[in-house]
């Protein structure tokens, strides 16, 4: 039994306040997968790259015991290119350059070893291509997580919602949850996300921790507090990898374990920003991962005897 994992697997280039990195690899599927290979051994992607993508990299997910055989690789052609730039607070970014190469015409292959897939996570990409996976596998998996961006709210706004009436969980950051529900306050965000499909919300606001909805419960977990943050690119995409490689490893989509799984989303994340790219999160270590997440949950743990 499986977690697939579709999205961008792509070349970025990123300029923060401190440095700018020139082009290195990045894309959500790239993120998303190295993240969740410490929770799950049984990691597959679906994903489009050129033939000017690095076999190392390739290499590099192997080695990390992720499945590559969705992954196609095009003659000729090059792979999704990204650009962007962090203001001074490193909570706002402008995205430069977005060229789809490769992923304007993706259709996405399901080799037949994927049909074991239990949970899939429909990494940021164009969201006909998101439904196009769904249906292409022959059982529908026991848990589906989207993600998703702004820029397709701005180009393919009427796919998005059709497939967001198909998935369980969808993870988005505050300003994303504000501009596909019409509404400022988060709560009135996350009632108005909720009548669209999704019977979860989980809403990533960066330095400011993660929200989780679900019916009228709601969990609020914080972010470790960190000296520095050297490069937010791809926090999102590991947050989303780690929620859904601990609920692909527990088997567990209850409320109170989603909530743990957002934990081991944040301590993940917690883990990208310190580096350029997907550096930090190539090669961590388990003992690392429990230390944050234990780190995580003294960090708002405090008595109520008195009330
Ligand atoms: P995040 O910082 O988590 O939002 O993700 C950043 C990653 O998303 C980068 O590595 C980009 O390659 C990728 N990305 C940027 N724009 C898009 C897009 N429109 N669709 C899919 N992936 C994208």
């Amino acid at each position: 039994m499986s977690l697939v994992i579709i999205g961008t697997v792509a070349f970025d280039s990123i300029e923060t306040p401190f440095a700018s990195s020139g082009r290195i690899v990045g894309g959500a599927a790239t993120y998303a997968s190295l993240a969740a290979s410490y929770f799950s051994e049984k990691v597959k992607i679906v994903a489009v790259v050129g033939d000017d993508f690095p076999a190392e990299e390739i290499e590099h997910f192997h080695r990390r015991g992720i499945n590559t055989e969705g992954l196609q690789i095009k003659k000729g052609r090059k792979s999704f290119f990204w650009a962007g730039k962090y203001r001074k607070d490193l909570n706002t970014r402008d995205t430069l350059t977005t060229d789809l190469n490769v992923l304007a015409d993706f259709d996405p292959l399901i080799p037949e070893s994927y049909q074991d897939c239990r949970q899939l996570l429909l990494g940021n990409l164009t969201p006909s291509v998101q439904k196009t996976v769904i249906d292409r596998l022959r059982n529908r998996p026991e848990l589906i997580v989207l993600d998703t961006m702004n820029f397709w709210m701005d180009s393919a706004w009427d796919d998005l919602l059709e497939v967001l009436t198909h998935v369980d969980v969808l993870t988005i950051n505050d300003e994303e949850a504000r501009q596909l529900s019409g509404e400022y306050s988060l709560v009135k965000a996350a009632r108005e996300i909720l009548r669209l499909g999704p019977d979860t919300l989980v809403i990533k606001k960066g330095e400011h921790g993660a929200l989780l909805f679900s019916g009228d419960q709601v969990f609020s977990a914080p972010a470790l507090p960190l000296e520095e943050v050297f490069d937010p690119t791809g926090a999102g995409d590991v947050f989303a990898g780690g929620f859904t490689g601990y609920l692909a490893k527990t088997g567990d989509y209850s409320f109170e374990n989603m909530k743990t799984a957002v934990i081991v989303g944040t301590a993940m994340a917690s883990f990208c920003v310190e580096q350029f790219g997907t550096e930090r999160v190539k090669s961590l270590s388990s003992e690392a991962i429990a230390d944050r997440i234990r780190r995580l949950a003294r960090l708002s743990n405090f008595s109520v005897a008195d009330f």
